[in-house]
């Protein structure tokens, strides 16, 4: 059984890659990112608060993220991918010891340079009716090629609000690289070539995690 998380920096193509993975394993996928920015749209009391951290690239509250994951997580006994979700080791470690759900099975870490993630923020554009993440280049057509609907900026898909962002990953994301590597399920994930070839690495571990995943 696959319980995969994926860890990268922000535009560093987790989005992608997630849709990729849970479409070729059959898995369900969760972007606590996107179910933040639905909660937001939505008006509800999670999304009003977490509108507070949003805008500004900050966190939002472990407490918050956590009962959202658990929730969704405790109903997907088959098997999950996480995207976006832990981000801090307080996460990590909960993630551990949460009740009826098991570790993860495999850690896919995402590498890319800071210097590359600014212009990648910069085309990326977001569908708004199915979630899927484009890389926009002058010209395209602003309409989603799976689904038709509109692609939009993401309204923290600004320098400023992408630096907090880049900040607090390194501070607070990172040390999970270590704490997955102690636990020997890490495997790190050269994400400055193209989307095919990212998967294409994936792929391979994904065959090993198969054969020994099944914690
Ligand atoms: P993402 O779509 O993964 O880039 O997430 C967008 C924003 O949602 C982040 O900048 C955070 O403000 C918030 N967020 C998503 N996941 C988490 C998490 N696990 N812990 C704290 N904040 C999160």
């Amino acid at each position: 059984m696959h319980r995969i998380v994926l860890l990268g920096p922000p535009a560093s193509g987790k989005g992608t890659q997630s849709h990729r993975i849970s479409e070729l394993l059959n898995i369900p996928h969760l972007s606590t990112g996107n179910i933040l920015r639905k909660e937001v749209e939505n008006g509800t009391p999670t999304g009003l608060e977490a509108q507070k951290y949003l805008d500004k690239g900050a966190y939002v509250p472990d407490e918050l993220i956590l009962s959202m994951v658990q929730a969704w997580l405790s109903e997907r006994p088959d098997g999950w991918l996480l995207d976006g979700f832990p981000r801090t080791l307080a996460q990590a470690e909960a993630l551990q010891d949460l009740d009826g759900v098991g570790k993860p099975t495999l850690v896919l870490g995402l590498e890319v340079p800071k210097e590359a993630l600014v212009s990648r923020m910069e085309g990326r554009r977001e569908c708004a009716d199915c979630g899927k993440t484009v890389s926009l280049k002058e010209g395209d057509e602003e309409i989603c090629s799976d689904c038709g609907g509109k692609l939009v900026k993401r309204s923290d898909d600004v320098l400023d609000s992408f630096l907090v962002r880049y900040a607090n990953y390194e501070e607070l994301t990172m040390p999970l690289f270590d704490f997955y590597a102690e636990k020997g399920i890490l495997e790190r994930i050269d994400g400055t070539v193209a989307p095919d070839a990212v998967f294409a690495q994936i792929k391979q571990h994904l065959e090993t995690n198969e054969v020994h995943g099944e914690a």
